[in-house]
């Protein structure tokens, strides 16, 4: 999956400090990421420093990987930058290396969660980033927001009977491949309930021994993704939610499309089921 990317060791703890020379600094711009040109590269502090106006430019710090600092680029005009190309964040998903990969969209996620905190929701001041956690800070009422993480389940539902699981594809969105049965988890609701309703809701079936399975952040969509395997419980018939989903399909272990990716814990799940590996 995507943030599996030893023998690199992503490190978390907050360590805001100046970027040195050989840290990388990731460009972001709306939805988009600035990456060389010629090679799709990011950039080092040493090679963006030289570029942008020294008297504005702020680095915000994000985290590490190994020995290496990463930051986004705040307060500049990135339009004077030469030599950069423009792709949507989407490119973290083909990305190599891989660990690269994971950071650049972890930190996009973060530069997204700064850039719509600017000003206090109670008291309208602008927020400062806190100096001992990743958090932003209020220096006017004492408010402190901590970044937004919105948990989310993924569903493997199983037919036992007929040694089958339940593939869905999306209505509106731009993934087009096969997925799982998800939704997001609702205030007041422990992940088994969100599992429960999400199928009810999506597919019209009702599910018994849920397991949990694995976990995995997903920076694409802002969100911590909690995988179970659930048991079909009573009919099999599907009512689909067209709003939601163009398709529900059951597939016999032995007849499973193909996986689309490696990177996605949907896609792990799915070929654990072909494995064998799933569990309930
Ligand atoms: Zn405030």
């Amino acid at each position: 999956m995507i943030q599996d990317i030893f023998p690199h060791i992503y490190h978390n703890e907050y360590h805001s400090h100046a970027p040195k020379d050989n840290d990388i600094i990731l460009v972001f711009d709306g939805n988009e990421v600035l990456l060389k040109t010629d090679d799709k590269t990011m950039f080092s502090f040493a090679e963006i420093k030289e570029q942008v106006e020294s008297e504005t430019a702020e680095y915000r710090y994000l985290f590490e990987i190994d020995e290496t600092a990463f930051y986004y680029l705040r307060n500049a005009d990135v339009t004077t930058i030469q030599g950069v190309s423009r792709y949507s964040k989407n490119i973290f998903r083909t990305y190599e290396p891989r660990y690269l990969a994971f950071a650049g969209i972890t930190a996009f996620q973060l530069y997204q969660w700064y850039e719509s905190h600017i000003f206090c929701g109670k008291c309208g001041h602008t927020l400062v980033p806190d100096q001992k956690e990743r958090a932003l800070y209020c220096t006017h009422c004492g408010e402190i927001i901590y970044p937004t993480i919105c948990p989310a389940v993924i569903i493997g539902v199983i037919d036992k009977k007929k040694d089958r699981i339940l593939f869905t594809k999306y209505a509106d969105r731009d993934y087009k491949k096969y997925a799982l049965v998800a939704g997001f988890a609702e205030i007041g609701e422990t992940l088994e309930d969100t599992v429960r309703r999400e199928v009810k809701e999506e597919v019209g079936l009702s599910v018994k021994n849920i397991r949990y399975y694995k976990n995995q952040p997903w920076s694409f969509t802002g969100t911590l993704l909690v995988g179970f395997f659930a048991e079909l419980d009573g009919e099999a018939d599907i009512t689909l939610e067209e709003d939601e989903l163009k398709e529900a399909t059951w597939f016999e272990r032995k007849n499973m499309p193909p996986t689309e990716n490696d990177i996605s814990l949907t896609a792990e799940m799915m070929e654990a089921f072909r494995a064998g590996k799933e569990t309930i």
